[in-house]
């Protein structure tokens, strides 16, 4: 009864852009665990709390997002993510910094915020130039760390009061980056509020964010879960940046997280900033996204993979093939959770994050050991679970791959590699 209640306190009543209450829901998957808390042996005797985890796309912007919000506070009691334990993502960070350098002088006096700093990573790139750098995250051990790295920071989340604190504190800056973090924030208007308040006339605001027609075309449907509360295409982001009077000056197509869009904002418009968003804004036209028919279609998708992925699984175990999974994610808990697989089926997931070893996936209840035991036991199929990092993950197990080991890739297709 208690929970019926607190379920529907959470749900979403109206579009976080727009404000219309057409939302048009089109995916569930289920009751879900947060899938980023991962479960000490002692957890493993309490009763796991669980919450909705479902989609829906409002008619009159377009903007996907989850039909239930759950407090922050409940979402990141235990977060786990960081992101400088990838190469991919280091790689990705100094790609990003040589990029700003390019498109803009900076002096040592300018200052750089990076919203969503996390550990510190991308702030220490730009540290190492001189440049005077500060991060803002709300988690406490992240923050830690970013401090212990010499990363000054504000372990608040951004907020147009926090905006004007810094600038109290810092003044302006001339440079803004939100690598992966809009997806997290409830109350956008308030985020960019703050982000134009903060930023100086001439300075530019970096969005990194996936971007929904990848997520559709990829199939990406793990990647949905209770902290991403919105999918953004061009489309309903634009209204907001309107609104604040942000333009965008650049915009192009990156790699990370399955396909992401980096934006270039500033105050003042430029004439090929406008021409390319028109293109963008034009192709997911032409893609039919904003029409339902797009949002059912990527739901039957994703409903026909899970039945293909059970039933390969369950024919393999039948065969007496031994199955255990790589890469203890998130989105990997979306994953196992949706599909309902537990150690009747993935035996033991291995990870190179010393932190997870040890623990236990939440919901499906699988261990977590150290990667090393990949090649020790020859299982004959490894379920890749962390899937964005899928080439460099292929190339480090070539051993295991020579000596018969297959993956099971989920994600665009169904594939065994
Ligand atoms: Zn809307």
């Amino acid at each position: 009864m208690k929970w019926k209640n607190d379920f529907s306190r959470f749900k979403l009543r109206s579009c976080r852009i727009c404000r219309s209450k057409k939302l048009y829901s089109f995916l569930s998957l289920g009751m879900m665990p947060i899938p980023n808390g991962f479960l000490a042996i002692k957890d493993l005797r309490n009763k796991e709390e669980k919450y909705p985890l479902s989609v829906c796309v409002c008619e009159d912007c377009h903007l996907v997002q989850l039909t239930h919000v759950i407090p922050a506070k409940i979402m990141f009691k235990n977060y786990l993510y960081i992101p400088s334990t990838s190469l991919t993502m280091l790689k990705h960070f100094n790609d990003l910094v040589e990029d700003i350098r390019k498109k803009s002088k900076l002096s040592s006096e300018d200052l750089i915020v990076d919203i969503g700093s996390n550990d510190g990573t991308l702030l220490t790139f730009f540290k190492k130039e001189g440049m005077k750098v500060l991060g803002i995250d709300p988690s406490e051990n992240l923050s830690l760390i970013a401090k212990l790295k010499g990363i000054e920071n504000v372990n608040k989340f951004f907020t147009r009061k926090q905006a004007s604190k810094i600038i109290k504190k810092y003044g302006r800056a001339k440079i803004i980056t939100a690598t992966n973090v809009m997806p997290h924030v409830h109350n956008l208007h308030n985020f960019f509020s703050g982000v134009s308040d903060l930023l100086t006339d001439d300075g530019i605001f970096i969005a990194e964010f996936p971007y929904v027609p990848d997520l559709f075309r990829k199939n990406e449907f793990d990647t949905i879960y209770h902290e991403h509360l919105s999918y953004f295409s061009l489309q309903p982001l634009k209204i907001l940046l309107d609104r604040y009077h942000l333009r965008i000056n650049e915009l192009k197509k990156i790699p990370v997280h399955g396909g992401s869009l980096r934006l270039y904002i500033a105050k003042k418009s430029l004439l090929q900033g406008e021409k390319q968003t028109d293109a963008f804004l034009e192709n997911e036209k032409k893609n039919n996204f904003g029409q339902l028919k797009t949002y059912k279609n990527f739901s039957r998708r994703v409903r026909k993979m899970r039945i293909a992925l059970v039933t390969l699984l369950k024919e393999l175990k039948r065969n007496g093939k031994k199955i255990v999974g790589y890469g203890a994610s998130a989105k990997g808990n979306v994953l196992l959770n949706y599909c309902n697989l537990d150690t009747r089926t993935i035996e033991y997931i291995v990870d190179s994050i010393s932190y997870k070893q040890g623990k236990f996936t939440p919901g499906t209840h699988v261990p977590i050991f150290s990667e090393e035991r990949l090649q020790k036991d020859m299982p004959d199929y490894a379920l890749l679970l962390s899937w964005n990092f899928a080439d460099e993950i292929l190339r480090k197990q070539v051993a295991y791959r020579e000596k018969g080991g297959r993956f099971i890739i989920t994600i665009p297709y169904l594939r065994i590699e």
